[in-house]
């Protein structure tokens, strides 16, 4: 993907000038500089990204312009970018499955924090990382709501088996810490809670003093224009429960958001191909675009129709069906969309909120999507 040099006011003003045929990214730094800051000042202990949720270089070098001096990361690919990119950084290779070359390629590269989950991953990494000053993370799970979806699908021992694991990491000479985290685009700090006051349960049953305590990702970003999301209430509930729950034991508190940080520093903008029968409307963005997790996860309401010439449309709204571009009939956004009643061929529709698991889980499918981005002053069309 080429980002331009340019630094263009708003969408509106690329949009009009460039009348892009392939959908665009846009990416406002200040939005994320705000964000980070948002969490640097807010959240009580140390922030880390998970870049799995946008590895653009303009990304990770703005979050450490703010100040963002840990990464989340789960493959060698991620641990060479982030060691490239900002060589002191803390790597934190949360990813609880690992292959042993991946192991070997973390140990060459510094890491000395790991997560997992069995007992089997657990003794590959006591075999293969010598446990002085390293630490391993016990990563649990429990069936909690309050998510877009549940990570807990895949990854997290039960809480029983995060003792005997908590356990044998202390055992094996490891830095003793746990992990978790309660699913996507979670809006209810509630979530939070029920986890903080298990993992402290699992501490004093295991009979270890842990280090240190990462509240996963999870945060939300601005998905539904009547659901702002209220980070700080997460960050004050996490602040107090983390003292309730483990008293004079309290240890320092991680987290690492992917899209809480990223999610609304980018928009995205794509052609209208067509309208047919007055009810579909065809993008040259799709699902198997960068809008594949609209089905996963809900569509996002915050959206704005802007006319070939850069007029934004603020009509009645009727509600559409949104196909895109390739001849998959799988390639429809969820549900109908309300968006204006006049939006006509050759207009652009703008999703906000667009900056995670955008960029990278786009395809090339059908020979469709090619992404531009494009850096703005403002996100405000
Ligand atoms: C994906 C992931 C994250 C980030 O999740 P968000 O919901 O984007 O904040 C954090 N930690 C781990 C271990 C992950 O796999």
């Amino acid at each position: 993907m080429g980002l331009s040099k340019t630094i263009w006011t708003n969408p509106t003003e690329y949009l009009r000038n460039v009348q892009p045929e392939n959908p665009v990214l846009f990416f406002a730094p200040s939005v994320l500089q705000t964000t980070a800051r948002r969490f640097i000042d807010g959240f009580p202990g140390m922030v880390t990204y998970a870049v799995k949720s946008n590895p653009e270089e303009a990304v990770i070098e703005n979050l450490v312009a703010a100040g963002l001096r840990g990464f989340d990361v789960a493959s060698p690919f991620e641990m060479r970018l982030i060691r490239r990119l900002a060589p002191d950084a803390a790597l934190h290779y949360n990813n609880p499955v690992r292959s042993r070359a991946e192991i070997g390629v973390a140990v060459e590269l510094g890491v000395k924090s790991y997560s997992i989950d069995s007992a089997s991953e657990l003794a590959k990494l006591i075999e293969l990382v010598p446990a002085e000053g390293t630490e391993i993370t016990v990563r649990f799970k429990l069936p909690v709501a309050g998510a877009a979806y549940n990570f807990g699908a895949k990854f997290g021992a039960t809480a029983e088996l995060a003792v005997d694991l908590l356990k044998s990491v202390a055992d094996a000479g490891f830095i003793p810490s746990i992990t978790f985290h309660p699913g996507t685009q979670c809006t209810e700090p509630a979530a939070w809670e029920s986890y903080i006051r298990v993992a402290a349960e699992i501490a004093r049953d295991a009979g270890v003093t842990i280090a240190r305590l990462n509240v996963g990702g999870g945060f939300p970003s601005h998905r539904l224009a009547a659901v702002a999301p209220d980070l700080e209430a997460i960050f004050a509930t996490i602040d107090r429960v983390a003292s309730e729950a483990f008293g004079e034991q309290r240890p320092i508190l991680i987290c690492e958001p992917g899209r809480g940080l990223v999610g609304d520093a980018f928009s995205v903008a794509s052609c209208v191909k067509a309208v047919r029968d007055d009810t579909h409307v065809f993008l040259t963005d799709g699902v198997y675009g960068s809008l594949t997790e609209l089905p996963m996860i809900g569509v996002i309401d915050r959206t704005e129709v802007l006319t070939a010439t850069g007029e934004k449309r603020q009509g009645e709204t009727a509600n559409r069906i949104v196909f895109g571009p390739t001849c998959d009939s799988v390639d429809r956004l969820p549900g109908e969309l309300a968006l204006d009643a006049g939006i006509s061929e050759g207009d652009f529709l703008i999703f906000h909120g667009m900056g995670a698991y955008s960029t990278v889980t786009n395809t090339r499918f059908n020979g469709f999507g090619e992404l531009a981005m494009a850096t703005v002053l403002s996100l405000k069309l």
